[in-house]
């Protein structure tokens, strides 16, 4: 019989961590598969995943630059998937139809609660970045009733209209850097891209409440500059984005084998070797 594929699509791809760690949840789970990285621009994802789907391919992530396509793609998407606009996993459904589904949500707030213990009812919570990605962790973090939710970005508009997009389900409001000046906030998580040319968005001094926590959604073998950041405001934790990539890839595996992996042994071995 043939083994089920999987694949992750995206620009660029090469560096990926994501092959690795399904094939880490597939032995551990001793389930049997395959799942590769593929280079695929915006322009030829509709060809790329009509082949990889009509050649017998089970199930897809996507990654930048391609998760508001994915979206599109999909024939239905789950509740989460529409209020995010953005898919990262794709489901071949028996009826041959393609499910779309966006796990980064409660990927990070599982990374969050339950590998950190950081509480985020009653928080007050900082988004930096208005782009994908931020789309797809507002409204799981509103589930958890913070106290009030704010996204600042760079191009203001962009964090005013996803604001607004969100209003009714908590306090969220949207505004530009330098409208956090005298602002504290117990949780900033930083959803920019800056990070991976190692910058860090204009932040105002005493923006971090006491015992407040930082954590950068990007990740890499050295900490992020929004992570060092994190360490000069003397935040009680200032994590990366790594379990929350594992805790991603996680509920993606779920829904595609109906399994659930161990996400801690993953992430110390990923943590052990960068
Ligand atoms: P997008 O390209 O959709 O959005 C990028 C955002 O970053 C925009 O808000 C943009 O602002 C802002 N930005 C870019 N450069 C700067 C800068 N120098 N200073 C200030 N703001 C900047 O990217 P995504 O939302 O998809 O991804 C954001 C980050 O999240 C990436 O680092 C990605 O790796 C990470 N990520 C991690 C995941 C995980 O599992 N750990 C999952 C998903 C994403 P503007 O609108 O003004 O251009």
């Amino acid at each position: 019989m043939a083994i089920d594929r999987y694949a992750v699509f995206g620009q660029p791809i090469q560096h990926s961590k994501s092959p690795r760690i399904h094939q880490l949840f597939a032995e551990q789970t001793g389930q049997s598969l395959s799942y590769v990285a593929q280079e695929v621009p915006a322009e030829t994802f509709t060809d790329a995943a009509d082949a990889f789907f009509s050649q017998g391919g089970k199930g897809l992530n996507c990654t930048v630059p391609l998760k508001e396509l994915a979206w599109a793609y999909a024939d239905k998407n789950t509740g989460r998937a529409g209020l995010s606009k953005a898919v990262n996993t794709l489901v071949l459904q028996e009826d041959g139809g393609i499910l779309g589904d966006n796990t980064d949500g409660c990927g990070l707030v599982s990374d969050l609660m339950l590998n950190h213990g950081i509480a985020l009812s009653g928080s007050r919570i900082l988004i930096l970045g208005a782009g994908g990605a931020s789309r797809g962790i507002i409204a799981p973090l509103c589930q958890q009733t913070p106290h009030s939710l704010t996204i600042a970005n760079r191009s203001i508009d962009k964090a005013v209209n996803l604001a607004t997009e969100f209003s009714d389900m908590t306090t969220v409001t949207g505004c530009g850097f330098a409208a956090l000046a005298g602002q504290q906030y117990d949780l900033i998580l930083n959803a920019t891209s800056a990070s991976l040319s190692d910058q860090l968005p204009p932040l105002p001094e005493n923006l971090l409440a006491k015992h407040g926590v930082c954590y950068d959604l990007a990740y890499g073998n050295q900490p992020t500059a929004f992570v060092r950041w994190g360490w000069s405001q003397h935040a009680a934790k200032s994590l990366d984005g790594l379990g929350m990539l594992v805790e991603q890839a996680a509920e993606a595996f779920f829904i595609w084998r109906g399994v659930r992996p161990d996400t801690r042994a993953v992430i110390e071995l990923l943590d052990k070797s960068r």
